[in-house]
């Protein structure tokens, strides 16, 4: 099946005894035994929920995986994946992490004995430089936050496996979406994803999920999820299931109005710069171009008034944008990563990384282009 129609119905059957299109919401922490010691598909729902299972079953579809688990948050996913390592294991990230990814490994994991190196994976020459002993996972993030920086996925994982095949690559794949970008393909371990944002779609849920390919990896993955608890509600797992039904369609139009509002940007006189991985001199253009179907919903721009005070006030003049953190649901958002994402980040090491203070962060909606250009076009 191509992956529309998996969106729909991959992993999926009509639930008896009604027939049912949807996965029904199984709101039971427990299931009646048949007797002593047969306890039957489902016991308790920590370990294993009927529709948390649909939900699973999907993402590994969509994902070209063989397994996946969800969690009850994206970041609860991240800890999950980093649990399957031990005191003494190194860890290599990509410097441009998420926040929150940031927060838990370093006040944390650290504190267990884990060993982060944050390195530039866009340098894939320095890389294997960064590898010790005790490396035993490289953790991707792409396209990144709020620079929409794209590192080659396929490459990472080309360098790892030849230091060692047993080194996990995961990759948070939050920003792409398995509509863009499928990292199990380009040979990574793990696809996480924080479901709260594309897959959901929809501002009102916060979900995570691991997808893998190898079954011996879920089973563990599958373990930790029922040993650690972090699991999400059956309602929970109901509305990322329906969210996905429209992926597709959400991320077309998303891509469609991200581009064109890019070039709007990039157009305009009071415009200084826009990071946009579409366009063809953006850094990264090339590696988007063979490794996503297209290029995503994310813009940043900074405008030639780049000062905190003019900043404010354009944000504060948008209508239809809202300001506030997340993405990728179906309403335009507007972020500025200094006073946000980026708040604890020094501001000599914020303005190194290109993040200043007239950096703003679009989350591009599925509204009518035109009216949010016309809102952007106001507000400059
Ligand atoms: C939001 C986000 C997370 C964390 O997910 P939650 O669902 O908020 O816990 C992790 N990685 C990226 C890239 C995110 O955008």
């Amino acid at each position: 099946m191509k992956k529309e129609t998996k969106m729909i119905h991959g992993g999926q059957h009509l639930e008896p005894p009604y027939n049912a299109l949807m996965t029904p919401i199984y709101m039971s922490s427990s299931y009646g035994q048949e007797e002593l010691g047969n306890y039957g598909q489902y016991a308790y729902s920590r370990t294993e929920n009927p529709t948390r299972t649909a939900l699973e079953k999907s993402l590994a579809s969509i994902e070209n995986g063989r397994d996946a688990i969800a969690f009850s948050s994206g970041i609860a996913a991240v800890d999950a994946a980093l649990r399957l390592l031990k005191s003494g294991d190194h860890i290599i990230a990509t410097k441009d992490i998420y926040g929150g990814s940031y927060r838990l490994f370093t006040q944390l994991l650290e504190q267990l004995g884990l060993q982060f190196s944050f390195v530039d994976l866009q340098d894939l020459a320095g890389l294997k430089d960064h590898f010790q002993a005790n490396t035993r996972m490289v953790w991707v993030e792409s396209p990144t936050n709020p620079l929409v920086k794209i590192v080659d996925i396929s490459e990472i994982v080309k360098i790892t496996k030849s230091i060692d095949p047993s080194i996990l690559v995961g990759v948070d794949n939050t920003f792409a979406s398995p509509y863009l970008q499928q990292p199990l393909d380009l040979g990574a371990d793990i696809s996480m994803h924080s479901a709260t944002k594309f897959l959901s779609g929809h501002s009102d849920v916060i979900l995570g999920a691991l997808v893998v390919k190898d079954v011996e990896l879920g089973k563990k993955l599958h373990f930790i999820q029922n040993a650690a608890g972090a699991i999400p509600s059956p309602m929970d797992c109901f509305l990322v299931l329906r969210g996905i039904k429209t992926l597709h369609l959400r991320m077309q139009r998303h891509c469609e109005n991200a581009a064109q509002i890019a070039e709007f940007l990039r157009a305009h006189p009071k415009v200084e710069k826009v990071y946009y991985p579409g366009f063809k001199d953006h850094y990264n253009h090339q590696i988007a171009k063979k490794q996503m179907t297209s290029f995503g919903s994310m813009i940043s721009f900074v405008t030639k008034s780049s000062d905190l005070e003019s900043t404010k006030i354009l944000i504060k003049k948008l209508k239809i944008f809202c300001l506030g953190v997340s993405l990728g649901g179906v309403e335009s958002l507007v972020g500025h990563p200094v006073t946000m994402t980026h708040a604890s980040v020094p501001k000599e090491e914020r303005e190194a990384l290109g993040i200043v203070d007239g950096l703003i962060r679009l989350s591009v909606g599925v509204e009518a282009v035109e009216d949010l250009i016309a809102d952007l076009n106001g507000a400059l």
